[in-house]
């Protein structure tokens, strides 16, 4: 009897994995194509049904090759971003699953590309042809695999490399209000590593079309398009466009710096990250909070600016430098974004629309500007004479109220003053103009050594053109060291100081017509 039954189950069971073995070789063979339908469209969301096995993130395909991202997985439904044109899109559309994630083309045939947040070619070349492709979404690099910030990443502006130094795999935040050169000197810094192995991307974000077409130009026109992608999404195009255009950015310049080569990402700018966020966390009816923002809105940004860092030798030495910028209303820095991403990176430039108006350009406030890793970066001859420097401006940034006043103000006071205005003076910079560390230097050594104090503000900016031109006259064991930014010798920085106090001679003694009338100097 209990042969009998033994017999009759082991039948059972071989007949069971046949059957198995049956159905797995067909799926094989015809996989099963998961497919949903659209009930719903609105503001760059669809509301989708019938994708039961759908994943978070899985990437998603529409009539007409829209792509979309699985957001808010509900039992019935699921909320889906949509990433293009989707106008077409009707209730009863099919939906397929496509069983991976979003990913952007990587390797070095992005570089000289502008390209949308997909990596399709928005310049006239071809799709670009890689042969890797990689999530835009990665885990930024472990505790244990980064190394200290110690090598500077040069902006070629001269407030920022003497007084604010950034070092390559810092995140140094740029924030001002509108119109106060915020763009200006992320372009300014990429224009600046030509020629010093440093590969960039500049990332647009809900940009004024006419914006990005001038700094793609001004790229251009330097030549820095040879080692720089530009990644772009408009004002107008879908606002899950502008959410991912970060994180895809961010995965081209990562696969770089994992390939050991130092990279610089700039995000412009994150304010419009943010808003498209905030945008699409309302449409999929999620809970607002401070500002109608959700609450992850920390976290999106922190992910993404934790990817940048400065990988230890082991893992290759690379590095990815990250620029944010943030626009503010009225200088409010205290608002919820700016205060976010001030504790989430390393620093930040504070650009003032007062100075701005007054013609300092760039309009850097150094008072309210910071960088917490920069320092131990700079280069060794910067750093001996910046400490002088931001002592003397902060003196001088104090006391201006006061003569502003009208005070009547002693010698010592006066002195103090002039020599802060000459040094607010060789701090202006025009845009597209880096200036060459050896070249910073030598104007440093001279400012710090007060030789300019007796020359009239006019004359400023023809005297500190005639400083940097020394460089080519000293003798070259010295440009050399200049070129390298070492420590100099109490004997280099004579040599230098006597060359400077040389070419100024002719300024001196020139009465200073522009005295007391000088419109900016005056009201500042
Ligand atoms: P937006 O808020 O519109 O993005 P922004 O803060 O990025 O503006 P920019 O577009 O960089 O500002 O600059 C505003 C204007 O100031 C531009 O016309 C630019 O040419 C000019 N500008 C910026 N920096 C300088 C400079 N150092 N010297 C002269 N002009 C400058
Ligand atoms: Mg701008």
């Amino acid at each position: 009897m209990t042969d009998t039954r033994d017999g009759l189950r082991h039948a059972l069971n071989q007949g069971f994995d046949a059957l198995e073995e049956a159905r797995e070789s067909f799926e094989a063979r015809m996989p099963v194509r998961e497919v949903g339908r659209v009930i719903s469209v609105s503001t760059g969301i669809a509301r989708v049904s019938g994708l039961p096995n759908v994943g978070y993130e899985e990437l998603l395909v529409f009539p007409g090759g829209i792509f979309g991202i699985a957001f808010n997985l509900d039992e019935q439904e699921i909320g889906v971003v949509l990433l293009g044109e989707y106008r077409h899109l009707q209730a009863g559309d099919e939906v397929q699953r496509t069983g991976r994630v979003m990913d952007v083309p990587v390797g070095e045939t992005m570089i000289g590309r502008v390209v949308d947040p997909l990596g399709r070619p928005l310049d006239e070349g071809h799709p670009p042809q890689a042969s890797r492709r990689m999530p835009i979404e990665r885990t930024a690099p472990a505790i244990m695999d980064r190394a200290a910030v110690s090598v500077p990443l040069q902006t070629g502006l001269k407030v920022i490399d003497a007084l604010i130094p950034i070092g390559r795999g810092q995140r140094e935040l740029i924030l001002g209000d509108r119109q106060t050169g915020k763009t200006s000197i992320a372009i300014d810094t990429i224009l600046n590593q030509r020629g010093k192995d440093v590969f960039c991307v500049y990332c647009a974000i809900g940009q004024r079309t006419a914006s990005v077409a001038k700094a793609v130009a001004t790229l251009q026109a330097h030549g820095a398009m040879e080692y720089t992608t530009v990644v772009v999404t408009e004002g107008n195009q879908a606002p899950g466009l502008a959410y991912i255009a970060p994180y895809a950015a961010t995965t081209i310049a990562e696969h770089l710096m994992t390939d050991g080569q130092d990279v610089l990402i700039v995000y412009d700018d994150l304010t419009q990250h943010a808003r498209a966020y905030r945008e699409l966390s309302l449409l999929l009816r999620r809970p607002p909070g401070r500002e109608a923002f959700p609450g992850d809105i920390f976290y999106i940004h922190s992910r993404l600016l934790e990817r940048a860092t400065h990988l230890r030798s082991e893992e290759g030495g690379g590095s990815l430098t990250a620029l944010p910028i943030i626009e503010t209303e009225a200088q409010d820095i205290s608002a919820y974004i700016p205060t976010n991403l001030i504790s989430i990176t390393d620093g930040q430039i504070f650009l003032s629309p007062s100075l701005f108006e007054l013609g300092m350009l760039p309009a850097v406030d150094v008072g309210k500007s910071v960088s917490r890793v920069g320092g131990k970066a700079q280069r060794k001859a910067l750093r001996e004479v910046a400490g002088d420097l931001k002592l003397a401006y902060a003196q001088f940034e104090e006391l201006e109220s006061f003569a502003r006043f009208g005070a009547r103000l002693d010698e010592e006071t006066r002195r103090v003053i002039e020599h802060g205005r000459r040094i607010r003076a060789c701090l202006k910079q025009p845009e597209a103009q880096p200036v060459p560390l050896a070249e910073q230097i030598v104007l440093m050594v001279a400012l710090s050594e007060q030789l300019f104090d007796e020359i009239p503000l006019a004359k400023m900016p023809e005297a500190e053109g005639r400083v940097r031109s020394i460089v080519a006259d000293l003798d070259e064991p010295l440009r050399d060291s200049l070129a390298a930014g070492t420590s100099l010798s109490e004997a280099q920085r004579a040599s230098i100081i006597e060359t400077a106090r040389g070419a100024l001679q002719p300024f001196l003694g020139e009465k200073d017509e522009d005295a007391g009338d000088d419109q900016s100097e005056s009201r500042l």
